[in-house]
């Protein structure tokens, strides 16, 4: 039996875990803003709360970490930039830790479980309030020098003067057009008032249109750029929108042969991930068979 801990911005989960099964779970509010310490507390006494004495525990942040167990970049949690997260909750647990990005360990959920029977080289696409991304190749995960490998969602995909800012400071990135709020944006300029990206999908209409078509186009451009370069057996998508890709795939095939230098690799197969809501936990109870 196995624990992983998906650590996001809204809540912390965590979860037993028995193969690809949850056998129970818990999650506590992340409450990002106070002292990281306090945050900690609130993490190790969840673990605690499903097994009193766990062996090894794997977390998943939203956010990267280096090889010495520091987070780097959580825009969604405020106060934990350069905090020493493994070594600290190594400390509090009294356990072996593994810390990974949480699209990464969802690459390595699917991976073990999902696509990753079948296709030995997968790009897993988070689809939400950014866009993320963890890459298996040759069944391997790859993880880079710091840790960032995979992270797509700041691939150029518009060049031109009047590009939109994406969080990230830059501007034209797939995920000012892919992310949640450069979809919203495209909703409202066609009439929408939907407060989020579910509501529009509900809603219809010319809304729903422009939406689809622009995360398409970003990902379209985006990803066959990268499929240009890595070749891969598959482009697997998960997150709210990824449940809407029978929708989506005809336009961002479209978008996909646009950009692609072969139509070999323009025929890429675009999947959604076997896996459900509980991708990041399962992958992160697995993160030490993920050889670093
Ligand atoms: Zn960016």
């Amino acid at each position: 039996m196995r624990i992983g801990v998906d650590f996001g911005g809204t809540s912390i989960k965590a979860a037993l875990v028995e193969g690809a099964q949850v056998l129970r779970h818990a999650a506590v509010p992340t409450g990002g803003g106070r002292p990281w310490r306090e945050v900690l507390a609130d993490l190790g006494a969840l673990v605690r709360g499903l097994h009193e004495s766990p062996q090894a525990v794997g977390v998943a942040i939203p956010g990267e970490v280096d090889e010495a167990g520091n987070c780097h970049r959580l825009p969604n949690v405020h106060g934990f930039d350069c905090v020493p997260l493994g070594p600290e909750l190594q400390r509090l647990l009294g356990c072996p830790v593994c810390i990974e990005n949480d699209a990464t360990a969802a690459a390595h959920a699917e991976h073990l479980f999902g696509w990753g029977r079948q296709h030995g080289s997968f790009l897993l696409v988070t689809l939400g309030t950014g866009v993320g991304g963890g890459l298996v190749l040759q069944g391997r995960l790859v993880r880079g020098r710091s840790g960032f490998a995979g992270e797509i969602g700041h691939v150029l995909v518009d060049s031109s003067p009047g590009a939109w800012p994406c969080g990230c400071g830059l501007r034209g990135c797939m995920e000012a057009y892919a992310g949640a709020g450069g979809l919203l944006r495209a909703a409202r300029e066609a009439g929408s008032n939907a407060d989020s990206v579910a509501a529009v999908m509900v809603q219809g209409g010319l809304a729903r249109e422009k939406l689809l078509a622009q995360l398409a186009w970003a990902l379209g451009t985006g990803l066959a750029g990268i499929n240009n370069t890595l070749d891969l057996d598959a482009l697997v998508f998960t997150g709210g929108i990824a449940n809407s890709l029978a929708l989506l795939e005809p336009s961002l095939r479209e978008a996909l042969r646009a950009r692609s230098y072969h139509r070999l690799l323009a025929e890429v197969p675009v999947l959604a991930s076997r896996l459900g809501e509980h991708a990041g936990v399962i992958g992160a109870a697995w993160l030490d068979t993920a050889g670093k």
